[in-house]
C-alpha cells in the first residue's frame, strides 16, 4: 500500500450508510487481522437514517427515492434488488390555493425524453429550455473530472476540464436559471423542485447540487423492492465477512488526541478503541465541538474551528406513515412512481425556508409543499403511504417531547393531520376514511436516532459559502481524523464513506476523484 505502514487501525464512527461504506471499503482493501477496522454504532442495529420498520403488519421505510449507484455497491460487493421508475418518476401537482385548482405535471425519465417532454410543453421557452439542459448536463459530467484535493497541475487541469463547475461555483441555483433567461414560473417549477430535494431554495442552494439532483434522478430513479434496510443489512454482512468488528449500542464519546494526532475513541461506558485513524460520521458539528476538544482544535487551526462554528446545519423533517386497509386503488391514481410533490409553487419553498430558519412551522392551508409516496407498491405488503414534509425545524420538538409526551404527541397528531388533509384535498380523495395505521416522525425523533442536535437530515446545508472549495473539508487538522459528511442522501452518504478512505489510502481507491 503506498506510503504506509501495515498494522494500522481505522475506528469508524456512526454505523448509517456514510459509517458502513467507509468501513467495508477499509475492509476490502486491507487485511483486517493485520488492519484491523472497528464500526461503533450507538444504536442496537446500523443503518441511521435508512431503515424500514414494521408497525401493526405494515412496512414503512424512511427513504423514498435513489438515483443510479450501481458503481460504488459493486465496488463494495453489494447486490441490491432496486425497482427503477419508467415513464414518469415524479409528479408535481401545482395548487392554486384560492381556486384549490390544480395543474399536474409529469416528470418522465431520461434525460433526453425530459428535454422532449419540457420543449413541447413549453415551445416558447424551448431554446432557453434546450441550452439550460444541455449546459447542466456538460456540468454534471464534469464532476467525473474532479479532485476532491487538487494539487496544483491538477487545479490546471480542472481549469479546463470543468470549467462549467468553476464558472457557476459562486452562483445559486436561481441566478444559475437566470442566465438562461428561464423565466417561464411553470418551468422554474419544475426545475425548483431539484433545489427542494436538495435541502434548499433556489434562492440559496449552490447551483450544482440541484444540477446533479436532476440529472443523476433523470439517469434513472430507483426503490429497493425489499425495503431500503436492504442497504445496511448487506452493507454490515460484507464488513462482517471481511473481518470488521461491528459494536452496537457504543456510543461515542470522545475522540481522544495526543500531539495533534488521533489517538482512540471512548464510548459510553468508558470501553477505549485505539486508532490510528478516526473517521467520524456523526453530526459534523456535533463531533467537531463535542467529541472533539473544541479549544484544541480552535489552537491546531484557528480557519477551521471558526468555519465549524459558521456551518448551517440542513433541515429535519416531519414524516407522515400511513397503513391503509385495501380499498384504495393507489396505482389507479397514478402512485407508483418515485415521488409526488403537492406544493402552492411560486416563493412557497423560500418562504417556508424563512419561517423555518427562525426555528418556526410556516405551512399553512395556503402556503405548502409536501412530498407524497407510496411504498407498498414497490415493496408489496400492506398498502401505505408516506407524506414527507421540509423544511421542518427541530424548534421547541425535543424539549416538549421531554417535558409533556402528551402534549408533544397532540401536537403531532395535530400537524399530522393538517397534512393529510392536504393530501386528500389535493391527490388522494376520502384518503381518511382508509387510514389504519398512523406513525409520525418529528424533528424529535430524527435528532433522537441521528444524534444531530439539529435533527437535520441532510446534514451540512449546500449554500454558496459551503459547497466546493468553501466546504468544511473532510481532512480535519487534527491528523488521521476525517469526517466526510456533507449534503448527502444516501448515495452521497455511501460516496463520502469511500472517499475518506481513499484519502488515507492516498488515492488508492479512487485516485482522488470525487466521483466513482
Ligand atoms: C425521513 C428521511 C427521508 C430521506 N429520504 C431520502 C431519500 O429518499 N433519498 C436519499 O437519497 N436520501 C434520503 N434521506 C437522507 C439519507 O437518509 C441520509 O442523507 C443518509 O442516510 C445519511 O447517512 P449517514 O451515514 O451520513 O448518517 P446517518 O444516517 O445519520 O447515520 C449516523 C449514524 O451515527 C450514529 N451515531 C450518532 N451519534 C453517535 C455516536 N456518538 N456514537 C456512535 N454512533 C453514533 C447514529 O445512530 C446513526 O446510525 C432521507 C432522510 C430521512 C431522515
Amino acid at each position: 500500500m503506498a506510503g504506509q505502514r501495515e498494522g494500522k487501525s481505522l475506528v469508524v464512527i456512526g454505523g448509517g450508510i456514510c459509517g458502513l461504506s467507509a468501513a467495508l471499503t477499509w475492509a476490502i482493501n486491507k487485511d483486517c487481522k493485520i488492519n484491523p477496522v472497528t464500526l461503533v454504532e450507538k444504536e442496537p442495529k446500523t443503518g441511521g437514517f435508512v431503515t424500514s420498520y414494521e408497525r401493526e403488519g405494515f412496512l414503512f421505510d424512511t427513504c423514498q427515492m435513489i438515483p443510479n449507484m450501481d458503481k460504488v455497491l459493486e465496488y463494495l460487493g453489494i447486490k441490491i434488488d432496486l425497482k427503477q421508475f419508467r415513464g414518469y418518476y415524479m409528479r408535481i401537482f401545482l395548487v392554486n390555493p384560492d381556486t384549490r385548482e390544480v395543474k399536474k405535471l409529469e416528470i418522465p425519465s431520461g434525460v433526453e425524453t425530459f428535454k422532449q417532454y419540457l420543449v413541447s410543453r413549453y415551445p416558447e421557452d424551448a431554446k432557453a429550455v434546450g441550452d439550460f439542459l444541455d449546459y447542466s448536463r456538460d456540468m454534471f459530467m464534469e464532476l467525473h473530472k474532479m479532485k476532491v484535493e487538487p494539487k496544483i497541475p491538477d487545479i490546471l487541469r480542472m481549469l479546463v476540464s470543468c470549467r462549467k463547475i468553476i464558472k457557476n461555483s459562486s452562483k445559486t441555483f436561481k441566478e444559475y436559471m437566470e442566465q438562461f433567461g428561464i423565466t417561464n414560473p411553470e418551468v422554474c417549477e419544475i426545475f425548483n423542485v431539484f433545489s427542494a430535494f436538495s435541502a434548499l431554495p433556489e434562492e440559496k442552494v449552490a447551483a450544482l447540487v440541484p444540477v446533479s439532483a436532476m440529472n443523476s434522478l433523470l439517469d434513472g430513479a430507483f426503490r429497493p423492492t425489499e425495503g431500503f434496510i436492504e442497504f445496511p443489512k448487506s452493507l454490515e454482512k460484507r464488513f462482517l465477512e471481511c473481518g470488521g468488528i461491528l459494536k452496537t449500542r457504543a456510543a461515542a464519546e470522545e475522540i481522544i488526541t495526543e500531539n495533534g494526532r488521533v489517538k482512540a475513541v471512548r464510548t459510553k461506558g468508558g470501553e477505549t478503541f485505539p486508532a490510528d485513524y478516526v473517521i467520524t460520521t456523526v453530526d459534523p458539528k456535533f463531533a467537531m465541538t463535542r467529541l472533539l476538544d473544541f479549544s484544541a482544535l480552535q489552537e491546531l487551526d484557528r480557519d477551521f474551528a471558526d468555519k465549524v462554528s459558521s456551518v448551517k446545519m440542513s433541515t429535519s423533517s416531519m414524516n407522515i406513515s400511513l397503513g391503509l386497509d385495501d380499498k384504495l386503488d393507489l396505482a389507479g391514481l397514478g402512485m407508483d412512481c418515485g415521488y409526488n410533490v403537492i406544493t402552492t409553487g411560486g416563493e412557497t419553498f423560500n418562504q417556508l425556508w424563512e419561517v423555518f430558519e427562525k426555528g418556526e412551522i410556516g405551512f399553512s392551508e395556503s402556503r405548502f409543499h409536501l412530498g407524497v409516496i407510496c411504498p407498498s407498491l414497490t415493496t408489496g405488503g400492506k398498502p401505505n403511504l408516506t407524506i414527507r414534509v421540509v423544511p421542518m425545524a427541530l424548534g421547541e420538538w425535543a424539549e416538549l417531547r421531554k417535558m409533556d409526551r402528551k402534549a408533544y404527541n397532540q401536537e403531532k397528531e395535530r400537524l399530522g393531520d393538517f397534512f393529510i388533509d392536504l393530501v386528500e384535498q389535493y391527490l388522494i380523495p376520502d384518503l381518511k376514511r382508509h387510514i389504519v395505521v398512523k406513525n409520525i416522525a418529528s424533528p424529535a425523533t430524527y435528532a433522537r436516532y441521528s444524534g444531530s442536535p439539529t435533527g437535520s437530515i441532510y446534514d451540512m446545508a449546500p449554500y454558496i459559502d459551503n459547497f466546493g472549495r468553501t466546504r468544511l473539508k473532510m481532512r480535519t487538522p487534527v491528523k488521521g481524523l476525517y469526517q466526510p459528511k456533507f449534503v448527502h442522501g444516501v448515495f452521497g452518504a455511501l460516496l463520502g464513506g469511500v472517499q475518506a478512505v481513499d484519502m488515507i489510502l492516498e488515492g488508492e481507491v479512487m485516485n482522488g476523484n470525487a466521483r466513482f
